[in-house]
């Protein structure tokens, strides 16, 4: 049994495992006029925009609420009101996109492959050749409800070559896989403080095309979400246009100074890795097997057939498993039964061990025997 006194460990999409240094700075109350509040909003901005290497072409802004305030805000923002979005869908957060495009009142086309399908630059290509009506392609980078990653280097090329405008849900990928702005046109890459920065949840941000952001004055159909004004508002004034949540802002620039200290994003991405290969190699051993094939899994979470012992119930699953100190997270497809575990957050292999041996003793409470194990009995 967990300690009631102590967090258990969020091996979730987000909000996830923080480091101490990060909570700490959230002890601290700041107004939204002071200098020094702004001048870390600024320092956010120059450092999200340089984890990019977009300085000279592009522009943060942030938005208060979580990462799908920010992708209302992209969309509603950047889609002119005739303008056409095609949304790439591979899971849930794709469906979300197109459904929130066409709550925006935009023109909205989508095309989906199942969940475990990684769209392809030869599907973008074959759409946008098939349709000069399209304006914009809406994409998922990792598609969270899975944990698949889609080519963005690749399919990014293909919109460019068209003419038309990538925006990019680089939610749960954003400092973690690499995303390059030198060479990969984009005019709106989306992500949010709580992901793989390892901040607090409660703010997310738009790294926008300068040159397309510009261009935007009266698109948006939302007065909070109009990212056109925030920016404005931000460059005018260096303050938040409406409350801004200051202690996640400071925890988040905390959050920001320890990705450099870890050596940046490439650090992360081999961290996230490591625990990824922990994860995998240690359910193996349970017999849990992955959805995903592992050259379309991300390090960044791993969907997992649930045990197909009739003993199995999510419910009490979940349940030994964070009393054991780890949270565990749902399955999100319709078909298969299955569970998720995140890999990312200030977690390191130890911890992905860990959560294996609490796997493992909560299976064992069920009732369930492991299938791996069992196999390996039979013969003898
Ligand atoms: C987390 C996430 C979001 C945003 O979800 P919120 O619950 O609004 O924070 C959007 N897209 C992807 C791919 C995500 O992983």
């Amino acid at each position: 049994m967990s300690l009631p006194s102590r967090d258990p460990i969020l091996l979730t999409p987000g909000p996830l495992t923080t480091s101490l240094a990060t909570k700490v700075a959230m002890l601290r109350d700041w107004g939204s006029w002071d200098a020094a509040f702004n001048a870390v909003t600024a320092v956010v901005r120059r450092q999200l925009l340089q984890l990019v290497h977009g300085e000279g072409t592009h522009t943060v802004v942030p938005m208060q609420g979580s990462g799908t305030f920010s992708v209302e805000a992209a969309i509603n923002t950047l889609v002119p009101r005739d303008g056409h979005v095609l949304v790439l869908i591979n899971g849930a957060y794709g469906v979300r996109m197109a459904k929130l495009t066409a709550m925006m009142g935009r023109r909205v086309s989508t095309f989906e492959t199942a969940e475990d399908v990684p769209t392809t630059p030869a599907d973008v290509e074959r759409l946008l050749a098939g349709d000069a009506s399209i304006t914009h392609v809406g994409l998922i980078h990792c598609e969270t409800s899975t944990g698949i990653l889609n080519p963005l280097p690749e399919i990014a090329a293909v919109v460019a070559r068209h003419g038309r405008r990538l925006i990019v849900d680089a939610m749960s990928s954003f400092a973690a896989l690499p995303i390059d702005a030198r060479t990969v046109p984009f005019d709106a890459v989306i992500a949010a403080s709580g992901k793989c920065v390892e901040g607090p949840p409660g703010m997310g941000f738009v790294i926008v095309r300068e040159a397309a952001l510009a261009g935007c004055a009266g698109n948006s159909t939302s007065l909070a979400l109009d990212l056109f004004d925030q920016w404005q508002y931000m460059e005018k004034t260096t303050q938040w246009r409406y409350t801004p949540p200051t202690h996640v802002v400071v925890a988040f620039a905390a959050a920001l100074e320890q990705l450099a200290a870890e050596g940046g994003p490439p650090a992360r991405r081999a961290r996230y890795a490591a625990n990824c290969r922990t994860l995998v190699e240690g359910m193996a051993g349970l017999g849990l097997r992955p959805f995903l094939r592992p050259e379309i899994q991300a390090p960044i979470i791993v969907t997992f057939h649930a045990p197909s012992d009739p003993a199995y119930n999510f419910k009490r699953f979940y349940e030994g498993v964070r009393d054991r100190g780890f949270v565990l997270y749902p399955g999100k497809l319709t078909r298969v039964e299955t569970f998720r575990v995140g890999c990312i957050g200030a977690v390191g292999p130890d911890e992905m061990r860990q959560a294996v041996y609490a796997v493992r003793d909560t299976l064992a409470d069920l009732g369930i025997r492991p299938a791996a194990l069992a196999a390996s009995r039979a013969p003898g």
